[in-house]
């Protein structure tokens, strides 16, 4: 195996099969990310309690054992991570905090996918009302989840876009919204937490990430400083994608590091 240059920061949203929507080998997401250049990735599956969702795949002893074949086999070559990716964590805190408590993951990303812990977002049903409405219901919840959930980073802050675009509404934000996600964003940086910068979105033909520039500009002028990158990548050859371009928006957003985590410690790496 050989790095190739340039070393591209870490990935700190990535899914295996251990979640129901990805087939990815652990171990053949090391393998790309080291082709690509990345030096650390974190695994971050699913656990959802929202309705029709199942955590059959997520067995956590297996999960956990594969991570440590993977830190064995790539040793020297990729760190790896060992996450979550936490549906509404402060709806379900009671089921999740058991899960929690030995420390076994480096860091948590806490996502809202369920409204109220029971309306998926990204089924068409949800956005039967006006996408005002629809939207504003999501960033209160966001909102919630900032200040009351367990969890390290907030992932995806506005994905709320892709899926009101992918049922052909006309996403309005984020300045009808400002009141919950400036809120989010103040109890985001009160409790110390981090935002990710999610580039599913630019991949997938939106021009800015999730979220976009203008949160990440409200975060920065609120005294946000914690921040990850994340592909949110289902397939391995998606494990780093659009990293190049979001560095250079937070860049020139006035962002100079980003944040890695390990047992739910924070450091800093300059960008
Ligand atoms: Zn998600
Ligand atoms: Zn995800």
């Amino acid at each position: 195996m050989r790095h190739p240059a340039p070393v591209r920061p870490p990935d700190y949203h990535v899914h295996t099969r251990f979640s129901i929507d990805s087939r990815s080998e652990m171990s053949a997401v090391c393998e790309e990310a080291v082709a690509r250049g990345l030096r650390e990735v974190a695994f971050t599956d699913h656990l959802n309690y929202g309705p029709g969702y199942s955590t059959d795949h997520l067995d956590l002893a297996q999960y956990a054992a594969e991570a440590d074949r993977c830190r064995s086999a790539f040793d020297g070559w990729l760190r790896v991570r060992l996450g979550l990716e936490v549906g509404e964590p402060h709806v379900f805190a009671e089921r999740v905090a058991p899960l929690l408590e030995d420390r076994l993951f480096d860091i948590v990303l806490g996502s809202v996918h369920y409204v109220g812990g029971s309306r998926p977002i990204f089924e068409e049903a949800y956005f039967a009302r006006p996408v005002r409405e629809a939207c504003g219901a999501y960033f209160r919840d966001v909102a919630a989840l900032a200040a009351e959930g367990d969890y390290d980073v907030l992932a995806h802050l506005d994905v709320i876009r892709r899926y009101a675009r992918e049922f052909g509404r006309v996403y309005d934000g984020p300045a009808p919204y400002a009141d919950p996600i400036r809120a989010a964003l103040r109890a985001v940086v009160e409790r110390g937490k981090g935002i990710e910068v999610n580039t599913f979105a630019l991949r997938s033909g939106h021009e800015e990430p999730f979220p976009s520039l203008e949160i990440l500009r409200w975060y920065r002028e609120l005294g946000g400083e914690v921040l990850t990158l994340g592909s949110d990548a289902h397939v391995p050859e998606d494990v780093g994608s659009s990293f190049d371009g979001a560095l250079e928006m937070l860049r020139g957003l006035g962002f100079t590091r980003l944040a890695t985590f390990e047992r739910r410690e924070m450091r800093w790496i300059a960008i």
